[in-house]
């Protein structure tokens, strides 16, 4: 049996944020990261353009791959980086 998504645990979202590419990247309550890119038609994901979309998936749990493949955890991400969960009010 190959290595398969399915093996992978699933993980619960903790927050998401930029890499340096600019692509949406979920943090799991593992301390590991996994892109949630919304890039369709290939990848179809349009609530990570939106606070209220993203405010949504939080505790949602995606399967970790870097969990099963046993990897260290990715370093937390510079504050400037992180997606708000909350539409910005002006002031
Ligand atoms: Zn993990």
């Amino acid at each position: 049996m190959g290595r398969t998504l399915l093996t992978a645990p699933p993980k619960a979202i903790l927050s998401f944020h930029r890499d340096t590419l600019g692509d949406c990247v979920a943090r799991l309550a593992c301390g590991h990261h996994q892109h949630t890119r919304d890039n369709p038609p290939w990848v179809d994901r349009p609530w990570v353009r939106t606070a209220a979309g993203r405010a949504r998936m939080i505790g949602s749990l995606l399967p970790c791959v870097k969990c099963r493949d046993g990897l260290p955890p990715d370093p937390p991400p510079p504050p400037e980086s992180c997606l708000p969960l909350t539409e910005p009010v002006d002031e």
